[in-house]
């Protein structure tokens, strides 16, 4: 939903897609940095994961915030 939308605070690089399965064995969604993905570590940025559902959240408020 938010692909190609999202950049990194810190590098500025693009906030990627990345799947994983919760506890539960439910699927998650959430946003990961690619240059964090692509060292597998925190030698060039951070995560900066972020959950889809928190992300549709505060894309809600703010769309919500500014067409009041
Ligand atoms: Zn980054």
């Amino acid at each position: 939903m938010f692909s190609g939308l999202l950049c990194c605070p810190d590098c500025g690089g693009q906030l990627i897609i990345h799947r994983c399965r919760d506890r539960d064995g439910s699927l998650l969604r959430s946003y990961i940095c690619t240059k964090y993905r692509n060292s597998r570590g925190t030698q060039h940025c951070t995560s900066h994961y972020i959950r889809e559902e928190i992300l549709s959240y505060l894309a809600g408020a703010f769309l919500h915030k500014w067409t009041d």
